[in-house]
């Protein structure tokens, strides 16, 4: 067992784990990280997470949850910046942290997310004489291979941290796979544990009650009886909400499906007013409803009032909204890719769509919907398999790799050596 009071560093630079998630550039990673450091509170450690301060109101410091520390650090202008553009700053955000815990210090390991983050673990780590361990969230090499152009310094970023990280943790068996091959990672040093799910949140609870709540509370939404699509997350083209405009007149079974698009927030207006465009040239304008990226505690009704949750992206790493619907019962239908091939069970707890196309969708989510029983059946089997991602079991592992590194550490005569001095503008001077 671990002695009490472990102390960790949680890096996590580009975005804060308040951010809200479903806009721009706040999703999974943002969710996990707070919800992963709350559960560490809860088990006794004593967390600080920090993040690149980015408005003007933000605390120097404030309190997540029971344990769990939020630092704002200054690092490059007070305002939202890309996260190639936060790369330009790593240094700095690294002394700031340093700087901050000089007057608490102390760690026993940091934590990074994201490849920016990491370059800042390589740092700390090394001034600090603790372990680190890297987690990405996603993969510039991985982006690139579904034809997202990423800066060659992304990918030479991530190089860095999975060559000087004590160990990388990859949210599955795929992404595992994909570090070892692509990117060179020694396979004893890349272990896998999913991302966590609030099942205390997301479980069945009733579609008519959630139906009722969610139009009460999201009049956007329309009131209606018929079958409901849902679609949550952040309005960006790999998402692919656009593929399901087009598949929802190919649904000819169920003409009376609606399709709910949850998630962005006013600076996503004008992908708004395209996809507005694509439903009335689809003839079903009236059928497509969006609301802005909603908070946590509405999430379980919207989930559970949908027939189905479509999930159809080019890649997904994770893919927590597929797992979330699940866990509340209601099956999803995604694209065969990444994480989303490995929390679904095709044909038991939701359908795997291999071809990215509307029609693909259309036939799927039709199936679906034309058929109550196999969605009821599919729904509990979904609700019941997703528990082995409840927060509990995933901490629990991630504990376990902390205590491994923490274990290494005690055993040998650790020394820190300097993995990759002035990680990040290296980088970046070498790429203009
Ligand atoms: N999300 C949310 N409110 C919204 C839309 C999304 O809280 O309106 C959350 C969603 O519940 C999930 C996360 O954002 O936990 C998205 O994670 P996912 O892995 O599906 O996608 P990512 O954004 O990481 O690509």
């Amino acid at each position: 067992m671990l002695r009490p009071q472990r102390r960790l560093a949680v890096i996590s630079t580009h975005t804060s784990p308040l951010a809200r998630a479903g806009t721009t550039k706040a999703g999974g990673m943002n969710v996990y990280v707070a919800e992963l450091s709350r559960q560490l509170g809860r088990l006794g450690w004593e967390v600080d997470v920090f993040t690149r301060r980015d408005r003007l109101d933000a605390p120097h410091a404030e309190e997540l949850a029971p344990g769990v520390r939020l630092f704002h650090v200054a690092a490059g202008p007070t305002a939202p910046l890309t996260p190639m553009e936060v790369a330009g700053h790593v240094s700095e955000f690294t002394d700031g942290v340093a700087e901050v815990t000089q007057r608490g210090g102390g760690y026993d390991l940091v934590h990074s997310h994201y490849w920016v983050s990491g370059l800042s673990g390589i740092e700390l780590a090394r001034r600090w004489q603790i372990p680190h361990a890297a987690m990405f969230h996603t993969l510039g090499a991985v982006k690139q291979m579904f034809q997202q152009p990423e800066p060659q310094y992304r990918i030479a970023g991530e190089r860095r941290v999975v060559n000087c990280a004590d160990v990388v943790i990859g949210a599955t068996s795929h992404e595992r796979a994909f570090l070892i091959g692509q990117y060179g990672a020694e396979a004893s040093r890349v272990q896998v544990v999913p991302c966590g799910l609030d099942v205390e949140k997301f479980h069945p609870n009733g579609l008519k009650a959630a139906r009722r709540r969610v139009a009460e509370a999201l009049p956007e939404l329309g009131v209606f009886d018929g079958p409901g699509i849902l679609f949550v997350g952040r309005l960006e083209p790999a998402k692919g909400v656009d593929l399901l405009v087009q598949a929802l007149p190919m649904i000819e079974a169920r003409p009376d499906a609606t399709l709910w698009i949850v998630g962005g927030d006013e600076r996503d207006e004008a992908e708004r007013s395209r996809l507005r465009q694509l439903a009335e040239d689809g003839g079903v304008g009236g059928r497509v409803r969006f609301v802005n990226a909603v908070g946590r505690e509405q999430l379980p009704d919207l989930y559970r009032a949908a027939s189905v949750c479509a999930v159809p992206s080019a890649y997904e790493s994770f893919g927590l909204v597929a797992v979330e619907a699940m866990a509340s019962g209601t099956p999803a239908v995604a694209t065969r890719v990444g994480g989303l091939a490995s929390t679904i069970a095709h044909g038991r707890t939701g359908m795997l769509v291999s071809q990215r196309r509307p029609e693909q969708f259309a036939s799927a989510i039709g199936r679906l919907l034309s058929d109550e029983p196999l969605r009821v059946r599919m729904g509990g089997a979904a609700a019941n398999a997703m528990s082995v991602y409840s927060w509990q079991c995933v901490a629990a592992s991630i504990l376990d790799v902390y205590e491994a590194l923490l274990r290494e550490r005690a055993m040998s005569d650790w020394q820190r050596e300097s993995c990759c001095p002035d990680p990040a503008e290296s980088l970046l001077v070498a790429a203009s």
